[in-house]
């Protein structure tokens, strides 16, 4: 068969490479000028390893993802690593990573302590998600831990994630992050971008094409694909409902989640998302000075929600012995950091999505990290650093998302979607993209044209 896939994240590149694998011909469309989507990599001047976009590791659960980098011949460049993770909270870094962190933390009475201990390891020990779908995580989280808890520890998490979506997210997206979670972080030698590379020389090797900087536009462009057996999206869900809008049937509803049966673009129009911004800055020094390398912050006056300071986690002298530290948050995508009118003047042709200045974004949270570390100085400290952005970063889970997930099989014959929002009822991560563009690859091998 002749196979199109729409995008070159991890999705696209492991169904192109399970495809080839079986000798079908594949063509991969990618918009940026460079394959690996989220996940991928930039080098600055100096530096051995190219660095993620957006801070990425894996978790000791991530089988799928493991199993995949053994097959690449990866195995000697993976390895685990137990980073200190911490909570930023009345101006103080307090650990929050293991028994005798939560043991010490100091916010809590230790009967709530106690508490959490017992309902985290109920969450971990559990597997019965289909329960906890069925209620919203805030209802769920203050029955579990207690209102003081839910304020202190995972009011601030919800938030910082969702926004003013946060009172819709379910229980069973909470009930995900616990049990998949792991001390152990995982990365590989070279960074994620080695794994990118693997797959795009495979597709290649295997007589797949990838094509950078062919963004899919519109429909008409199907006129072209005619010669194509089958089309696989791996775009977010809108791109999607854009570039096929005058191919969607209008009388189409899967599963009646609609009150009346509406359409296709109305039933997945649902399913909404969050954007992210990640400030990557190098430093000449340290700026997490006692050691830890994923900083959560819970206090909701501030602009983000994780500093990540990378080299915490993994060797500067991959990077040229800078302190690589990571600034992030997740926004609406209707947010003022997205909006085009923040640099009309500078806003290319045609382009909708067009970021704030990263000069813009550096003053509005130097402030702040000031707060976190009142000796940074960030004039004598800062080498460079750069600003990174997506519409589509983070699927916002309601409350029995499982039932209403779209399939991937769209009601146009032979044009599947296989995106994030389609992940359940895990987190949507590197693993469960490789395991999906396994899944689709299956599919599109069984079903006739
Ligand atoms: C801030 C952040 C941190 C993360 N951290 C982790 C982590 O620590 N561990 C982990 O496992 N996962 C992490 N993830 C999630 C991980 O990056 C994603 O799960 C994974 O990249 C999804 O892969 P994908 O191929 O489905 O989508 P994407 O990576 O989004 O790829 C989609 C591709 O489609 C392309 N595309 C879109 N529109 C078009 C078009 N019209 N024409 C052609 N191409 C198009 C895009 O350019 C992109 O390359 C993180 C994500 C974010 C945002």
């Amino acid at each position: 068969m002749r196979i199109a896939i729409i995008g070159a994240g991890p999705t696209g590149l492991v169904a192109a490479l399970k495809l080839t694998q079986k000798n079908h011909q594949v063509i991969i469309f990618e918009k940026e000028k460079y394959p690996g989507g989220l996940m991928a990599g930039f080098k600055n001047k100096g530096w051995d390893w190219p660095l993620e976009r957006f801070y990425h590791h894996l978790f000791t659960s991530d089988k799928t993802a493991i199993r995949l980098i053994n097959e690449l011949d990866l195995k000697e460049k993976f390895f685990f690593k137990e980073p200190k993770t911490s909570i930023f909270k009345n101006k103080q870094i307090n650990r929050f990573d293991s028994a005798i962190s939560l043991i010490k933390f100091p916010y809590l009475s230790l009967k709530e302590r106690i508490r959490a201990g017992i309902a985290t390891l109920s969450l971990k020990l559990t597997d019965n998600w289909p329960e906890l779908e069925k209620i919203k995580a805030k209802e769920g989280l203050i029955d579990l831990y207690g209102q003081k808890t839910y304020e202190v520890l995972w009011k601030p998490l919800l938030k910082g994630k969702f926004g003013k979506f946060y009172q819709q997210i379910s229980m069973a997206w909470f009930w995900a992050r616990i049990k998949k979670r792991s001390t152990s972080l995982g990365y590989l030698e070279g960074g994620f971008q080695i794994l990118i590379d693997k797959l795009a020389e495979k597709i290649k090797q295997n007589g797949g094409q990838i094509l950078l900087n062919h963004e899919i536009k519109n429909s008409n462009e199907l006129i072209h694909w005619s010669k194509f057996d089958k089309v696989v999206f791996t775009t977010p869900t809108e791109t999607f409902l854009k570039i096929m809008k005058d191919k969607l049937p209008q009388d189409y509803s899967k599963n009646k989640v609609l009150p009346k049966a509406g359409s296709y673009k109305q039933e997945l129009s649902q399913f909404k998302m969050m954007g992210t911004i990640n400030l990557v800055l190098s430093l000449k020094e340290s700026f997490l000075t006692e050691g830890t390398y994923w900083l959560n912050i819970n206090d909701k006056s501030y602009p983000f929600v994780a500093v990540v300071e990378h080299t915490n986690f993994i060797d500067k002298s991959h990077y040229n012995n800078q302190t690589i530290l990571y600034v992030g948050g997740y926004y609406p995508q209707n947010h003022r950091y997205f909006r085009a009118e923040a640099r009309k003047d500078e806003r290319p042709e045609g382009k909708r999505h067009f970021k704030m200045k990263k000069e813009d974004i550096l003053k509005e949270w130097l402030p702040y990290l000031k707060k976190i570390n009142p000796t940074f100085n960030y004039q004598l400290s800062i080498i460079n650093y750069q600003l990174f952005s997506s519409l589509y970063a983070q699927p916002i889970v309601p409350i029995n998302y499982s039932k209403n997930i779209p399939a991937h099989q769209t009601p146009i014959k032979n044009i599947y979607l296989a995106n994030m929002q389609q992940i359940c009822p895990w987190d949507r991560g590197l693993n469960y993209a490789i395991g999906m563009g396994k899944k689709i690859a299956n599919l599109i091998e069984n079903e006739e044209i």
